[in-house]
């Protein structure tokens, strides 16, 4: 911890604000009682432990901050602890006071340590005795590493400025001093004030017919870790789909987003018939601008998706399934370190598939677990062998660093592996089991490994080895026993691809008519790496790839069309990358773009357009890519 600065001066009213009375709904579990010190927190929840947050905020677009007050409910874990120590990355504190029970606000000594690049600053409040609040007045630096500030051209409907937050991993401590630890729990309430004609949401309660006044109020009664505390402020429509099901988006996508996401309900029905009750009230959906580094954000209640999957034909709203599923695996049941992450992807994965089975039949799933068996297969070629671990080491790393495929495919097979050999009505309740036994906690791997002993893997004696868990969870690569993912629909088209690039048939003789996106996707991906150039116009004006509308289709085409040097390509590639700042679509086309000369200054030029409308998380994987 770095030098002291000096204790601000306490100018705001000291004492006559009575105390709220906010009482979590549900008593929220601390930590694991196995969980060591988070290696991505300075916090100190082994000894003093933030249970509730009351949030009020000022929306400031034109400087790009949220201003306001934390006030954190806080229980003493040691009777001898004296310091609560706090996460923060480049907030403004200009006061800390602290109070008991009688609501009596108190200037409080603090200091904030050195600044690390990856954790950010400690934050060290002094505790006198008895003291169960502390109230922080700060704001928030523009460049808030969790909070993108979106001016109107960058949003659809071009006329509001836009923004919103992302807090996983560790990006909540920019924009709330708070435990930013995934093994602390925290139930939260917020007023929030923005603009006029602008609505602000939250991943809480949100009310759709609230008056767009400029002020919002919200409530989280299940205790949540602080990654999935979420924020938007926009000019945003809702549209119900069913009485507990909805979407949020700016007007002229609002229409199109609820008839995209219409299966909602029935995920919800067949997530609950197998794993037990949603337990969070309302499922709704926040669709985002296209800036959006992710596919989608679980946020509780509120699940933040990226533009990018309404295809109008329903083709990708498996990412639907996968946000749905993580209201049990991620939500309910929470990795406690980033290093356990593959407990709520691994999980998560695994449960979609099965959604995807449910609503849109075997097929498809088979379809997704194979595309994604080879997405797995080059990611395991990529990684470093310490990379390729589940439970993988991230000390001293950006917890970011351990966003690979592994966690979520290499996560999948191992769970698929044990839905093969216990049989699925076994495993089913198992994890039914699993999401009751550790609902609203957040566990590391050993709690998860603890639970399959004594559940799974007491019928017979040598099972954890046969099995290899060791292997699967502590080991590089993919140990034999590694389920297979078969498609019949995926070997057809290969054999129709390998046809055409051998000559054998015409590109307009080939048998497309009743394939899903998934197995254009998968043709493409069969093509052979170098094609000439009479190929890729064959193909371009037969099937129209490059003014295609799916993002995923354009996305595979307009890899091969770099790799290829298809000029004809390449405005779409330009308005591609500039208009969507998703990392999984626009990366792959960064790397391919610098593998020659020309690519690379290609990539710098678009790069050069693109970069301001891009989310600081994609930024900086883009930077990377650039060398910059
Ligand atoms: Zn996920």
């Amino acid at each position: 911890m770095g030098p002291l600065v000096p204790v601000a001066l306490v100018l705001t009213m000291a004492c006559d604000e009575p105390a709220s009375d906010p009482v979590p709904a549900t008593p929220a579990e601390p930590f694991s009682s196995q969980l060591d010190r988070d290696a991505h927190s300075y916090a100190n929840p082994d000894e003093v432990v933030v249970r509730h947050l009351d949030l009020d905020w000022d929306i400031n677009f034109d400087q790009r901050t949220l201003s306001g007050t934390a006030v954190l409910l806080i229980e003493r874990v040691a009777d001898s602890a004296g310091t609560l120590l706090l996460d923060t990355r480049g907030l403004s504190i200009s006061s800390v006071e602290v109070a008991g029970g009688a609501g009596v606000w108190l200037p409080a000594p603090f200091r904030l340590g050195d600044e690390d690049p990856i954790l950010g600053t400690p934050l060290e409040v002094t505790l006198p005795e008895a003291v169960a609040r502390v109230r922080i007045v700060y704001a928030t630096s523009p460049d808030a590493s969790g909070v993108q500030w979106l001016t109107p051209v960058q949003t659809a409907g071009k006329v509001h400025p836009f923004m919103f937050t992302q807090s996983q991993a560790i990006h909540a401590r920019s924009w709330i001093p708070l435990q930013d630890s995934p093994g602390v729990r925290v139930t939260y309430r917020a007023t929030v004030r923005t603009p006029a004609a602008l609505r602000a949401v939250m991943s809480a309660t949100n009310d759709a017919e609230t008056l767009l006044d400029g002020e919002f109020t919200f409530e989280m009664l299940q205790p949540v870790p602080s990654y999935l505390i979420a924020l938007a402020v926009g000019d945003l429509e809702f549209r119900a789909m069913t009485d507990r099901t909805g979407v949020y988006a700016e007007p002229t996508l609002v229409e199109a987003a609820a008839a995209e996401f219409d299966d909602t309900e029935a995920m919800m029905v067949v997530t609950e018939r197998l794993y037990g009750p949603y337990r969070w009230d309302r499922y709704d959906l926040l669709v985002l601008p296209p800036s959006f580094p992710f596919g989608g954000m679980e946020n509780p209640r509120l699940t933040f998706a990226t533009p990018t999957v309404i295809a109008g034909d329903k083709s990708l709203v498996a990412l639907v399934a996968h946000e749905l599923a993580h209201s049990w695996s991620g939500n309910l049941v929470t990795n406690a370190t980033w290093r356990d992450f593959w407990l709520n992807e691994g999980f998560t994965v695994y449960l979609e598939r099965r959604i995807v089975e449910e609503v849109f039949g075997r097929a498809r799933a088979e379809m997704e677990a194979a595309l994604d068996r080879d997405v797995l297969t080059a990611e395991l070629a990529r990684l470093d062998g310490q990379d390729q671990i589940l439970h993988v080491d991230l000390v001293g790393r950006d917890p970011d660093d351990g966003f690979t495929q592994v966690p979520y495919l290499k996560g999948e097979l191992f769970l698929r592996l044990l839905e093969q050999w216990f049989g699925r009505d076994r495993f089913d309740s198992f994890l039914r089991g699993y999401f009751d036994h550790f609902a609203f906690r957040s566990i590391v791997t050993d709690d998860f490994v603890v639970y399959l002993n004594q559940h799974l893997l007491a019928d017979g004696t040598d099972l954890a080895q046969v099995l290899q868990i060791d292997a699967w969870l502590e080991q590089p690569g993919l140990p034999d026993n590694a389920p297979h993912s078969d498609s019949d629909a995926l070997a057809r088209v290969e054999a129709q691809a390998a046809r055409w690039a051998n000559g054998d048939a015409e590109v307009g003789r080939l048998d497309t008519d009743s394939w899903a996106t998934q197995e254009w996707i998968y043709f493409l991906k069969s093509l052979p790496e170098s094609l000439t150039a009479e190929q890729m116009v064959e193909l371009d004006e037969v099937f129209g790839f490059t003014r295609a509308g799916n993002a995923e289709v354009v996305h595979q085409w307009l890899l091969i069309a770099i790799r290829n040097g298809y000029e004809t390509a390449y405005s779409r590639l330009e308005t591609y990358l500039v208009t969507i700042g998703r990392r999984k679509l626009i990366k792959p086309l960064y790397d391919e773009l610098v593998r020659t000369p020309d690519g690379r200054a290609r990539a710098e030029a678009i790069y050069q357009m693109a970069r301001p409308g891009y989310h600081p998380i994609a930024a900086s994987s883009i930077d990377e890519v650039l060398g910059r």
